[in-house]
């Protein structure tokens, strides 16, 4: 370990754990697409709030099995019209043939979508394996060789630091991880773990397997720790038992968990930043707050960081 990041580590000892940080990281968002009007304008007005951080891109997720077409488009279009943000659009192979992936891929192209999140997807219903389209991609390292071939997308792909919970072993996701990158895929986000010691063995790993592509961490605040929960076990996260006693007794008392969520968050984003890590991915369920808090501890300001802003 050098010298500096020995220097950076201790500092992460001290208190107080956020002073001075520069705001020298890069961040990015990801949003669902609303299903409501309601919704629609929490969505706007989560963009409207986290768009003065400078994020690298936003990104927007795509329902299971596709049911969301229309509205991640919807979504992703307004976002590259209306915001000078970038914008990325998360596109799946469930129950859809070559044709119709390439039909949605130039839709973005042509409305200035130039980035793709690719991603295999999940069954509509829970408990269902994954079965490829009869005419589809069998998997997201196809996916990601087929949109090459449509457009230079810039393209992300999921990374798992905890294991696909279908992978055989986690040499063999890394493996799956590598075909990915080797397609033409250029940076990974990871789906969200809750210690940063997983995402550095994560990190090693990939590195002794050859990767170099940016590995993203995704954050997820998370206020509602039975919620999280259910999802957890399904995509190869676990949540360490702390989590279950910091939110203990707070079922009626959202102002002390959405608190306690930033909380949480921050110190493993405060971790990661120690350990070297200048991006990440935050899971915003569309919601700016969390995210924003966090971003403000990490130094970031609107405009840039805390030291482009003194300059
Ligand atoms: C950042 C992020 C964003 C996401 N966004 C969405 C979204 O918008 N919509 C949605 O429906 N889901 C989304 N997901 C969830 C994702 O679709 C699921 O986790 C899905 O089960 C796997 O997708 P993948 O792209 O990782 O698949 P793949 O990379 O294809 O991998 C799937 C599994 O198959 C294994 N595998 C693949 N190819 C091979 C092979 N040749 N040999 C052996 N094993 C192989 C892998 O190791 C893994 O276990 C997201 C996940 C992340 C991390």
């Amino acid at each position: 370990m050098a010298l500096s990041e020995l220097e950076e580590a201790k500092r992460a000892l001290d208190v107080p754990l956020f002073a001075g940080l520069s705001g020298d990281a890069d961040v990015s968002f990801e949003f669902f697409p609303p299903k409501s009007e309601k919704m629609e304008k929490t969505l706007w007005d989560s963009v409207v709030t986290l768009e003065p951080l400078n994020p690298r891109f936003v990104s927007v997720t795509y329902g299971a099995g596709g049911t969301t077409r229309e509205r991640t488009h919807a979504t992703v279009a307004r976002i590259a019209k209306e915001t000078n943000i970038p914008a990325a659009a998360h596109l799946t192979c469930v129950d859809a043939s070559k044709d119709e992936i390439a039909e949605v891929a130039r839709a973005y192209w042509e409305a200035g979508v130039r980035h793709i999140v690719a991603l295999r997807g999940d069954p509509p219903a829970e408990g269902q394996t994954f079965e490829p389209h009869p005419q589809g991609y069998a998997s997201a390292a196809e996916l990601v060789k087929g949109l090459t071939d449509i457009a230079p997308f810039e393209i992300s792909v999921a990374a798992y630091p905890e294991t696909h919970p279908e992978a055989d072993c986690p040499q063999a996701d890394l493996d799956n991880l590598k075909r990915k990158l080797d397609a033409g895929a250029s940076r990974a986000i990871t789906q969200f773990f809750f210690t940063a010691e997983a995402f550095f063995r994560f990190r090693d790993a990939a590195a002794a397997a050859g990767i170099d592509a940016e590995l993203v961490p995704g954050i997820l605040p998370v206020s509602n720790v039975a919620q999280t929960r259910k999802f957890a076990g399904m995509c190869g996260a676990e949540i360490p038992p702390w989590m279950n006693d910091l939110f203990e007794g707070l079922d009626d008392h959202p102002s002390a968990r959405q608190l306690i969520a930033a909380t949480v968050a921050a110190e493993l984003c405060r971790k990661l930043y120690a350990g070297g890590v200048r991006q990440f991915h935050f899971y915003t369920l569309n919601r700016a707050e969390l995210s924003y808090a966090i971003c403000h501890l990490l130094g970031k300001r609107p405009g840039g960081g805390r030291q482009e802003k003194a300059a």
